[in-house]
């Protein structure tokens, strides 16, 4: 269960990644048509080579990303969709772009919140980081415009400037308030995560109560029948599972003698020498009071005797702990069917039953088969 929880997790992750990864290439698609309008309508100061050159930095970059995204690598364990080197490189080109713009510059600007908008999901910190850089190039740029002597109208470039500051600024802020909102959901997840193992504790717990024998450990009849009809269900042509009424005999008087806790014992004596005697598949219940019903998967008509009858002699050797009982002294008898493919569990129930009365009949201590033997 916990399983299927993980990957219902990974699967909710894998898609929020995805998606930011696919809105990261569509910012980079558009910086691509950005840059041949730009050439097209002649506004690019550079040549033409300098803009393929980007175009290829835009192209080549998304394509080795998207390669290490789905090859799963992650250049840092907590950004698995490679949003980081996405972000730098987006920078990185709209510099060079927006600096060959010239005096256009000033009227693309808001491409730097757009690449921003991508990094919102990042860390406060690295945000800032990322926030400053866009500051730092778009002064760089004028920076550089100066050293090379074009010419710069520095009014407009300190209102630019201070635009683009102010909104830097409350990018920051608005980072860090997605940033405390999803630490408070995933909080929440995590509590709501612990609240669903503890009920899932509790319901396993109530089913084991549900479906367990108190005094001896072993399957109720409600358990056992379910398990039954799932098992006859599975059963294929030509195989055959054992079935098994088990009553203890005279158990009336070991009551009446010893009392009832000793009775308690040895119906816990059973249990723990039946236990002994079968394999892990074998499934035993308490079908009520001092009877008992089992089912031997897979078995045939010859293992499943030499089964119970094992089973009978163990438990007339049997010691109960705490009880005044010595081996020897005890009995059970036991009527056998077997089950095939499409029987019915009612039909089979009703034959061990009616093999029992025989084996009760016949004189207790023994194992009475539904089925006709060659020396009946
Ligand atoms: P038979 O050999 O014909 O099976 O005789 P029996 O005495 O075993 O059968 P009967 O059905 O007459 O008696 C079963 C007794 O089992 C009656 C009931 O009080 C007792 N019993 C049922 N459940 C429990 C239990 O949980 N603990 C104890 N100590 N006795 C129980
Ligand atoms: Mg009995
Ligand atoms: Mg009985």
């Amino acid at each position: 269960m916990s399983a299927m929880r993980d990957e219902t997790d990974l699967r909710t992750l894998q898609q929020l990644v995805t998606r930011r990864f696919a809105l990261a290439s569509v910012t980079y698609g558009l910086g691509l048509v950005l840059t041949w309008v730009a050439v097209a309508g002649g506004f690019y100061q550079a040549s033409v080579a300098s803009a393929v050159a980007q175009s290829a930095l835009i192209v080549v970059s998304q394509l080795l990303f998207f390669w290490l995204f789905h090859r799963g690598v992650n250049l840092r364990s907590k950004d698995p969709s490679l949003t980081e080197p996405q972000v730098l490189v987006g920078l990185l080109w709209l510099t060079t772009f927006l600096f060959n713009l010239g005096s256009a510059r000033g009227s693309l600007l808001v491409l730097y919140l757009l690449v921003l908008m991508f990094a919102v999901f990042l860390p406060p910190k690295v945000f800032i980081r990322y926030a400053a850089l866009a500051f730092v190039s778009f002064v760089s740029m004028a920076a550089l415009d100066y050293y090379l002597q074009r010419p710069i109208e520095t009014d407009v470039f300190l209102l630019q400037a201070s635009v683009l500051l102010v909104t830097l600024i409350w990018m920051c802020l608005f980072a860090g308030h997605v940033y405390r909102l999803r630490q408070r959901m995933r909080q929440r997840r995590f509590a709501l995560q612990a609240h669903q193992d503890t009920l899932r504790g509790m319901m396993r717990q109530l089913e084991d109560l549900a479906s367990t024998d108190e005094l001896t450990g072993l399957y109720n009849r409600r358990r056992f029948l379910r398990i039954a009809e799932g098992d006859l269900n599975r059963l294929r042509k030509g195989h055959q599972s054992g079935l098994a009424l088990i009553d203890l005999d005279h158990f009336k008087r070991i009551n009446d003698i010893h009392g009832h806790a000793t009775g308690d014992r040895v119906l816990q004596a059973f249990a723990s020498v039946a236990r002994s005697c079968l394999r892990d598949d074998d499934v035993l219940a308490r079908y009520g009071g001092e009877e008992f019903v089992l089912l031997l998967p897979n078995t045939d008509a010859e293992q499943f005797t030499a089964c119970c009858e094992r089973l009978r002699e163990a438990f007339a050797n049997a010691e109960p702990e705490d009880a005044n009982i010595e081996a020897g002294h005890l009995s059970l008898s036991i009527g056998l069917t077997l089950l095939n493919a499409g029987d019915d569990l009612d039909a089979a129930l009703q034959r061990a039953d009616e093999a029992l009365y025989r084996a009760k009949r016949g004189g207790r201590n023994r194992c009475e088969p539904a089925w006709v033997t060659a020396d009946a």
